[in-house]
């Protein structure tokens, strides 16, 4: 049994029914094989060992009364993963699916992206099983003030610095904010994401989805092609999926497809931006009005999706957005992509495609940026937060989004050169992860055993 297995399978042991985790760590590990070969430091230093077994957990209770009077109780998650780079650092997602398992997944996925990112960040992540849906505001303000009446204790602007995922936008940032000023009784840049009127950031918000677009750009680019022209798919509806949207108009491509937990919609025109903004904010469940305006779009119900797959990727297209959540993107999606002709993949979302269809894309040799890569714009932004926060300034949009693009470019760069270098040119897999695990790996061994 090699190294990389046996660590794989110890893993399975000391941390039962994770099935999404040890999918994250078998997709790094089975890059480094390489890296591992040619510097024996890493073994002796059991350096794997340590990175995947997270530096703290932190679960917790976290009751919170509905509107009915009625007390709810739901499970709170903070996984401090590694603080080799810098303070823990990574999103708040509430969802229901939300268990130990996504959490460690996500979590681990961070660490690597936040290295990418040439940042001092280290890797985090949290959330709850809470369902924010169909819940009145006052809820949700409840239901976060008593999250954070236990996580205010573990986190803090030089130690860890949580931010938005799914189902924790600007409002839900709010109200933990809130709660932790009134805890602490100080004002700090503990949260990013923050709203502008209060510490956050321009672009923070579009950032994400913004660096997914120039990630799939810098690929084309290196391919002597460019996103001008492309029919796009983008999947999911929420703030990675609209501000990729809205990138792709600005670079000069066509996005035709948005979807969420109910259904996938195709405008073959191209979605209409203002009206997707709207109806998301009128309410979370309405994707099917569009078509209200707009008859000559489609919509297909989750129902009549095909058994093995989503009705988002087989639509015809030449480049594909996952902007919505893990998993969502299966191996028999990725075969017909690339039979209808798809040439670039650029994942907003985190392990948006199956470890099946990552290996139908690397195989095709298309143009392909793994989440940890191509969505690092969020995290790298939100780091631009902080550094605004330290240093009380506020940048101009155009200060940031240069700033941004820069790190996007600089990602794709150091993926690209190191996948070169380790012999398996134009795989951004394999040259994302034996580059983001070589930063951490080197910090943690200068920084001795911890
Ligand atoms: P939002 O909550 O704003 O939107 C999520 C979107 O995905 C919604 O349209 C939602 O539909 C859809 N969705 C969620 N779960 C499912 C599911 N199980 N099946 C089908 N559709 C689903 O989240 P974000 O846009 O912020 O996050 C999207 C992805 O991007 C996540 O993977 C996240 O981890 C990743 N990401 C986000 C970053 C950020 O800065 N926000 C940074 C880096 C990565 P519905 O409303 O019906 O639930």
């Amino acid at each position: 049994m090699t190294y990389i297995h046996k660590t794989i399978s110890d893993l399975k042991h000391s941390s039962p029914a994770q099935a999404e985790f040890y999918q994250a760590v078998e997709e790094v590990l089975d890059s480094l094989e390489p890296i591992l070969e040619s510097s024996a430091c890493y073994q002796q230093q059991a350096i794997i060992q340590r990175m995947v077994e997270p530096e703290r957990q932190i679960m917790f209770r976290v009751p919170w009364m509905d509107d009915n009077g009625n007390i709810q109780v739901n499970k709170g998650y903070r996984v401090e993963f590694n603080s080799a780079l810098g303070p823990y650092k990574g999103g708040l997602r509430f969802h229901p699916s939300v268990n130990a398992s996504i959490i460690k997944f996500l979590g681990f996925e961070q660490i690597f992206k936040n290295a990418l990112t040439g940042l001092a960040i280290g890797g985090g992540k949290g959330g709850a099983n809470f369902d924010p849906k169909g819940r009145s505001d006052a809820e949700i303000m409840r239901f976060c003030q008593s999250f954070m009446s236990e996580l205010y204790r573990h986190i803090g602007p030089t130690t860890d610095v949580p931010a938005g995922d799914i189902g924790v936008g600007a409002r839900e940032i709010g109200y933990m904010f809130g709660q932790y000023k009134r805890l602490t009784g100080r004002y700090e840049g503990v949260l990013t994401g923050k709203s502008l009127l209060w510490g956050g950031s321009l672009v923070r918000k579009e950032a994400t989805g913004y660096g997914a677009v120039y990630f799939a750009d810098y690929m084309l680019a290196d391919r002597g092609d460019s996103l001008k022209g492309k029919k796009c798919l983008v999947s999911g509806a929420g703030n990675v999926a609209i501000y990729a949207i809205e990138k792709l108009y600005q670079l000069g491509a066509v996005p035709v497809s948005c979807s969420d937990s109910r259904g996938a919609l195709y405008h073959e025109k191209g979605i209409d931006l203002v009206l997707l903004k709207q109806l998301k904010e009128e309410c979370s469940e309405c994707l099917d009005k569009y078509l209200e305006t707009h008859s000559d779009a489609k919509y297909v119900p989750v129902a009549d999706y095909p058994e093995d797959g989503n009705a988002v990727w087989r639509f015809t297209a030449e480049a594909a957005f996952p902007c919505a959540t893990q998993n969502e993107l299966s191996e028999t999606d990725a075969q017909a992509l690339i039979a209808n002709g798809c040439v670039v993949v650029s994942e907003g979302a985190n392990m948006p495609s199956t470890a099946k269809a990552v290996d139908v894309f690397i195989e095709a040799k298309i143009a392909y940026g793994p989440g940890k890569a191509a969505n690092a714009g969020g995290v790298a932004t939100s780091q631009l937060e902080m550094a605004q926060n330290a240093s009380m300034q506020s940048w101009t949009f155009e200060k940031v989004d240069e700033r941004l693009k820069e790190i996007m470019k600089n990602i794709f760069d150091t993926a690209n050169n190191t996948a070169t270098e380790f012999g398996q040119p134009g795989n951004l897999v394999f040259g994302a992860n034996i580059a983001g695990f070589k930063r951490v790996a080197d910090a943690m061994i200068e920084q001795g055993i911890v």
